[in-house]
């Protein structure tokens, strides 16, 4: 068998010095190993040949969706890697309205995703600030996003996936059953696994009915420690609110550069989000005057937001953090995540660290779920010193997370970045049941080989 054979359109596959840059780094990695051949998959059988072929030529395998990933985990590390990039894969194929379910590809892209539902009546509520990853990606991550507070992460709306396994063969996980109390639950085993276990070819996804209204609201605090105070008293007051975000002004103010918009308010010294949805208006208005109530004392401003114009504007600019800061400096962002009544202290140990290490750092995150993306920046350090600092400041924040009940990754993945830290921070029996789950089902280590344990 030959790649040719398989892959018989020129313009889907790339052998070796053909292989286009864009695949052999991201945000953290850069002169990876040499690839043996990118092909671009058009259909489940086509991927169950590209992986047979890679059993009969001993290759290891990446699967790859918009590479949007930051933890490392669809790059070539290991050198002749063969990547099968299901971005092509990208049909919405069925919305089955009696079991409210949608069959897609896995190249579909997230924002595509919603944007469908919606256009008939319905909701996907997982929402990455990556709107542009696919919906492979975002199973094999986990991914979360703003909503994930109320709604949940990608797993919970994953009801059957169809998986090219280690060995080329093909399996239907899960079913539309709701509840199922039949043996061990394989789909929730295969979502989160970065491709280490199999490659998903085709999800079918759980829809909600569209939620008939929705309204945000901004508000200012003083410090950090206020905004995260707010935080809790906010989840305490039962609003059930959708989004809760949180970000320094320091933070925002990337965003505000690069879009050359201002904030509504530009007091304080962090910000907290809120969005709340639901079928009564006027039951949201009475919780966004609940949290105004409650909060009239501790915040500087609270500032609802009942124009959608508005409302998009204050979000675009908390959705455009990442991005803003790729513009301004290097940085590294970590997706660390304790139990919420933590947050506070997890939140303000990050500003010791920076005080110890003497390294800049900012935050911001799904403060409704206990998720801190704190970011490290390079600024002017010189790399052997940002590197330095980086270990040094990495070292203690872990420490910490692991003493305060929580795990190096909510959201983003462990892939190859996070590794260390994860291998170090596990049960190490767990960990064990882990490599021996990873063992049955990939004997020949093939998938995705050196990344998450
Ligand atoms: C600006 C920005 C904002 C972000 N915001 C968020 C956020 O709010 N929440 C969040 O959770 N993440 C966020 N991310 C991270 C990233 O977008 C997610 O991890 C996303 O799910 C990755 O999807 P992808 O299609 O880009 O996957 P890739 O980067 O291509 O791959 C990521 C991992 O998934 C595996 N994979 C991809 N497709 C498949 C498949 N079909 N089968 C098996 N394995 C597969 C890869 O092997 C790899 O391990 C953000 C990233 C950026 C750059």
């Amino acid at each position: 068998m030959k790649l040719q054979t398989i892959i018989r359109d020129q313009d889907r596959l790339f052998i070796g010095d053909q292989v286009p840059e864009k695949y052999k780094s991201d945000h953290f990695i850069s002169d990876v190993a040499k690839v043996h051949a990118v092909a671009l998959p058009i259909s489940t059988e086509e991927v169950a040949e590209l992986v047979q072929y890679a059993n009969q030529e001993s290759l290891a395998i990446i699967a790859r969706g918009e590479g949007t990933g930051v933890a490392g985990a669809q790059v070539p590390i290991k050198g002749d890697e063969l990547i099968i990039d299901v971005h092509k894969m990208n049909r919405i194929l069925e919305l089955d309205e009696e079991t409210m379910t949608l069959i897609v590809e896995p190249g579909v892209k997230n924002g595509d995703i919603q944007e469908y539902a919606e256009s008939r009546g319905y909701f996907y509520p997982p929402d990455p600030g990556s709107k542009h990853s696919s919906i492979g990606g975002n199973v094999a991550t986990n991914a979360g996003g703003m909503r994930a507070v109320k709604y949940g992460t990608t797993r919970d709306y994953v009801r059957e996936m169809e998986v090219v396994l280690s060995d080329g063969s093909v399996v239907s996980l899960g079913s539309l059953n709701i509840k199922n109390s039949s043996g061990y639950d394989l789909k929730d085993l295969f979502i989160g696994s970065e491709g280490t276990l199999g490659i998903t070819t085709k999800i079918k996804l759980k829809m909600l009915p569209l939620p008939q209204y929705k309204q945000s609201a901004l508000m200012a605090f003083a410090t950090l420690s206020d905004a995260t105070d707010a935080v809790l008293t906010i989840l305490k007051l039962g609003v059930d609110p959708t989004a809760l975000e949180l970000f320094e002004r320091e933070t925002i103010e990337y965003s505000e550069k690069f879009m050359n918009l201002a904030l509504q308010s530009q007091k304080g010294q962090a910000y907290v989000l809120m969005t709340i949805d639901g079928n009564d208006n006027e039951a949201i208005i009475g919780k966004i005057a609940l949290v105004e109530d409650m909060l009239s004392n501790d915040a500087l401003d609270i500032i609802p937001l009942p124009n959608a114009e508005e409302e998009k504007k204050t979000w675009s600019l908390r959705d455009n953090i990442l991005t803003a800061l790729m513009q301004f400096t290097e940085y590294e962002m970590l997706d660390e995540v304790v139990p919420i009544n933590k947050f506070a202290e997890m939140i303000s140990y990050t500003k010791e660290l920076q005080q110890k290490h003497e390294l800049k750092v900012i935050n911001f995150g799904h403060a409704g779920d206990g998720n801190i993306h704190t970011v490290l920046m390079k600024k002017d350090l010189d790399e052997e010193t940002w590197k330095k600092k980086r270990k040094a400041y990495l070292d203690d924040l872990y420490e910490k997370v692991l003493e305060l009940g929580g795990k190096p990754s909510a959201e983003h993945g462990i892939g190859l970045v996070k590794k260390s830290y994860f291998t170090k921070m596990s049960n190490q029996i767990e960990l064990e049941l882990m490599r021996k789950i990873k063992y049955a089902l990939d004997p020949d280590n093939r998938l995705n080989p050196g990344k998450l344990i």
